[in-house]
């Protein structure tokens, strides 16, 4: 019997046929995280060494536990993050890597879009206010008056352009490292350098992958280039802002609000938690019914296809690789 470790948690739950799947495949041994949220890098370790198939989340993958897992040919990654996998070392043992990099796009997109509106109209501070027996009118903004920033424009990003054009801001401001010419004439987004859009946006939503060019990438000197009226949103990963920068900025009213879906430590537990004008929510970028089935299910599909010998549908693109 061939081991498949599920990782990624919940997992099966929405609709049991990535389950099923599996089970219907001769040959293979399921398990279920046992520990029920994501691993620390040393718990994976523990639990990898007869394992051929890892269906991964966005626990630490690292060298330390490939090291220990003799068996390991290939780790399906359900979503499109790959900074938490040691790809590097990956292809140094001949492991596969796949991943589901359309499926999370239309929900994370949602989320960005819908943290704009609730930042814009404090609807969660207003909410707090209500609960605690205060009637408060707080004056809001819309997006038609507002700059928006956007950073990164691949699969969400564009997918934000496109939502944004139906509110028809003032002005959109886009930034990528690859040519975006038509998405801009497409959306009537205009290109901008990242410090542009760091100083006249008064939205900006992150949509960049977490690598060497993007940890930090919004840390004290952006947060002062800001607008104190500025909102900043991070539904990309934890990392791409600086979380003690963006606590004194948000403590400092340097800008006025974030939303944060992803951090640094997750399950987060740090003091941005006791910050009125910090929205946070629980990673759930991709947590949609119809998005978290069609991740899990494409994951399966890819280790069934390789199980079978078959063409991986998604395999992690070479220029994704270290050299
Ligand atoms: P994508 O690869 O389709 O798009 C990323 C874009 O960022 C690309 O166009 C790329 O050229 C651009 N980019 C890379 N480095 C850049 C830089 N330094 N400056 C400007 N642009 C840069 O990825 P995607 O599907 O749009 O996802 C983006 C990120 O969102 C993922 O890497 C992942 O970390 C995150 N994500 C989060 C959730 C969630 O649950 N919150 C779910 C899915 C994805």
């Amino acid at each position: 019997m061939k081991k498949v470790l599920v990782t990624t948690v919940p997992f099966g739950t929405i609709d049991s046929q990535p389950l099923d799947l599996l089970a219907g495949q001769k040959g293979l041994e399921t398990v279920i995280n046992p520990i029920g949220r994501r691993l620390t890098s040393p718990e994976l370790g523990d639990l990898i060494g007869d394992v051929s198939i890892l269906i991964a989340g966005t626990e630490p993958i690292e060298r330390s536990s490939l090291e220990r897992a003799a068996k390991l040919k290939i780790i399906c990654r359900v979503g499109i993050g790959l900074d938490n996998v040691d790809l590097e070392c990956a292809a140094e043992r001949g492991i596969k890597v796949t991943y589901t990099p359309d499926a999370p796009a239309p929900a994370v997109a949602e989320l960005a879009i819908g943290q704009m509106l609730n930042l814009c109209r404090f609807l969660a501070r207003t909410d707090q206010d209500m609960r605690q027996g205060i009637w408060k009118r707080r004056m809001g903004r819309r997006l038609a008056t507002s700059t928006i920033g956007v950073i990164g424009a691949g699969r969400i990003g564009s997918r934000v352009l496109r939502h944004l054009s139906g509110f028809a801001p003032n002005q959109v401001l886009v930034n990528d490292i690859v040519s975006i010419d038509q998405l801009c004439s497409e959306t009537g987004a205009t290109f901008a350098s990242k410090d542009r859009i760091f100083a006249e946006a008064d939205i900006i939503s992150l949509h960049v992958p977490l690598d060497a060019s993007t940890r930090d990438l919004v840390s004290m000197p952006q947060f002062e280039q800001m607008k104190s009226s500025a909102i900043l949103i991070n539904t990309a990963r934890g990392g791409i802002v600086n979380e003690a920068d963006l606590l004194i900025a948000l403590q400092n009213e340097t800008i006025a609000a974030a939303a944060m879906d992803v951090f640094e430590q997750e399950p987060y537990e740090g003091p941005l938690r006791f910050q009125d004008n910090c929205i946070l929510s629980s990673h759930i970028g991709s947590c949609t019914t119809d998005c978290r089935f069609a991740m899990e299910l494409e994951a399966v599909e890819d280790a069934l296809r390789h199980v079978r010998g078959e063409t991986l549908h998604n395999e992690v693109p070479m220029e994704c690789c270290p050299p």
